[in-house]
């Protein structure tokens, strides 16, 4: 028998499992995913890459991952992300289009790393509390570079910033009043970190991940494989669990062989995101067809045109990743990121392109250089209707969702404040709720009996006796700020003070 077994291997899972096995507990983790492919993606330049390897750059032919839903930023070489989803994952619904992955290492696979604390009116209204501590033991696990003075991401231990490219650059030179900007914080490497390596800037972050600079779950499930005291089964997809006074059973089925087992631990933490934590707990406690949360950022971006860098070359070296971030001096007001994403951009557009893949990239390379997209989240306080069920069905329940996008307010302002960054908007894509694959609320903190499906502030399941949830299905709020940095620093303090409870 195990101590705690944890469900899944996103960012929330690894965290909680390396603080379990750092402290000698016997930690078995389910995990329904498969390693990606090795990649055979050579180590160098985006613009060195050959003619015959351009398949990379091509979208998945995966229709469900259009632009408007979350997967603009899924590309070939991540293509085993989506895979058994549609089997295993099943949600029906005609306005909600989540991104779920059965992937090890879950969404953090292809999360784009922006790394973010929130402030203490944020934390409260998301029933969050005293994660300033595990922010930082955090950072010390996955590496963060970004400014050492920030007011988006503010923590002591961080890597020196990353190299801006010249939109970025140009971008915070250009004063502008009414927005705070600065320097994207991003789990990216730019010194060693133990194994990890600096980013090369070879522009190449959507494809592959060379020296594991960015930071990846999948790179801490291998450091804890080998540890003794750690287990990890492979392929294994959690469909319910039941308990006895000290000890909970796991049913899971390996998904190669469809053959069930299972597995008992005196705790179970479960970490399966918030769309599928609530998924697992509904199947089990058979809580079907009543209505409970759920929380998302609305997402929409606005590809604009940077006019400093019109027919300017831009950067050789650089990453993929988030330059910039900022902003409006405004309640409400949501977080802006802004991405040159030549590599990306140039993959969507080859694909349309009714050219030889060579001479496409060529054609595109010339004009992208000032392109720059900006990415605007908007805070979900959960007024607006929503509501997520679950259905019997094969293994794992069936999921109905219904949110309708919320009104959002603060649209006008972000346009006149990117002319005055000289980013002239030449389009805007409103995503479909889900694709701003920031999820929560599922199963919200709250009292006994308030929700169908709800927990205690320590991540205990209401109407269970040892069974948790420490990703973000508990929280109340989900503000503008990417949430994932925070997932891991909450997943640390539930996992060190359920250890207090143990001892
Ligand atoms: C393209 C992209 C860009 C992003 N960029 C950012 C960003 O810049 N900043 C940011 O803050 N966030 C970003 N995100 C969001 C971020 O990836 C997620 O918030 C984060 O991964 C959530 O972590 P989690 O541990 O809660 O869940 P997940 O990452 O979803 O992991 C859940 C895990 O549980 C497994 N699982 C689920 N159910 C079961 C079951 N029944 N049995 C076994 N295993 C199960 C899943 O397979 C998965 O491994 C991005 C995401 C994507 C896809």
């Amino acid at each position: 028998m195990f101590d705690i077994c944890i469900i899944g291997s996103g960012p929330a899972a690894v965290i909680s499992a390396k603080s379990f096995v750092d402290n000698g507990y016997k930690v078995c983790m389910l995990d329904c995913g498969e390693y990606s492919q090795p990649s055979d993606v050579s180590e160098k330049h985006f613009l060195d890459q050959r003619a015959a390897e351009a398949h990379f750059f091509y979208p998945p032919e995966d229709k469900t991952f259009e632009a408007n839903s979350g997967g603009a930023q899924l590309t070939r070489a991540r293509s085993h992300l989506t895979k058994n989803v549609d089997k295993y994952f099943t949600v029906s619904s005609n306005n909600f289009s989540p991104f779920q992955t059965l992937a090890t290492g879950g969404l953090s696979a292809a999360w784009g790393a922006a790394c973010f604390t929130y402030s203490e009116d944020d934390l409260k209204k998301a029933s969050l509390e005293n994660l300033q501590l595990h922010y930082e033991e955090v950072a010390k696990i996955i590496g963060i570079s970004g400014p050492s003075a920030s007011r988006f991401c503010n923590i002591s231990n961080k890597q020196r910033p990353a190299v801006l490219d010249h939109n970025g650059t140009s971008i915070l030179r250009t004063p502008v009043k009414g927005i705070t900007l600065e320097q994207s914080s991003l789990a990216m490497l730019t010194e060693n970190l133990d194994t990890r390596r600096p980013n090369p800037y070879f522009d190449m972050d959507f494809y592959s991940n060379f020296g594991d600079s960015v930071f990846r779950s999948i790179q801490i499930v291998q450091q804890l494989k080998q540890k003794p005291n750690f287990t990890h089964i492979q392929n294994a997809l959690a469909i319910s669990f039941s308990e006895s006074d000290s000890e909970v059973q796991v049913k899971y089925i390996n998904t190669q062989t469809e053959v069930a087992y299972e597995v008992n631990a005196s705790k179970l933490v479960i970490c399966g995101g918030a769309i599928n934590s609530y998924r697992l707990v509904a199947n089990s406690l058979k809580c079907f067809g009543k209505t409970n949360p759920i929380l998302c950022n609305p997402y929409l971006y606005i590809p604009t045109i940077h006019l400093p860098n019109l027919g300017k070359k831009g950067a050789f070296h650089r990453h993929s990743l988030s330059q910039v971030l900022g902003e409006i001096d405004q309640s409400n007001s949501p977080t802006i990121q802004f991405y040159s994403y030549r590599s990306l951009l140039i993959s969507r557009l080859m694909a349309q392109t009714p050219m030889p893949p060579f001479f496409a990239r060529l054609f595109w390379r010339s004009l992208v250089e000032s392109l720059v997209i900006v990415g605007a989240h908007f805070a979900d306080n959960g007024v607006a209707p929503r509501s997520i069920q679950a259905y019997p069905n094969n293994y794992t329940a069936h999921l109905e969702i219904d949110f309708p996008f919320p009104k959002i307010t603060g649209i006008a302002k972000i346009i006149s404040t990117l002319l005055k960054l000289k980013c002239v908007p030449i389009g805007m894509i409103k995503t479909k709720m889900g694709g701003s694959i920031h999820y929560a609320g599922t199963m919200p903190i709250s009292n006994p009996g308030q929700h169908p499906l709800g927990m205690h502030a320590n991540g205990l399941i209401h109407g269970t006796k040892n069974v948790y949830c420490f990703d973000s299905s508990g929280w109340t709020y989900l503000p503008s700020r990417g949430l994932t940095f925070t997932i891991m620093a909450n997943a640390h303090r539930l996992a060190s003070k359920l250890q207090e409870n143990m001892c």
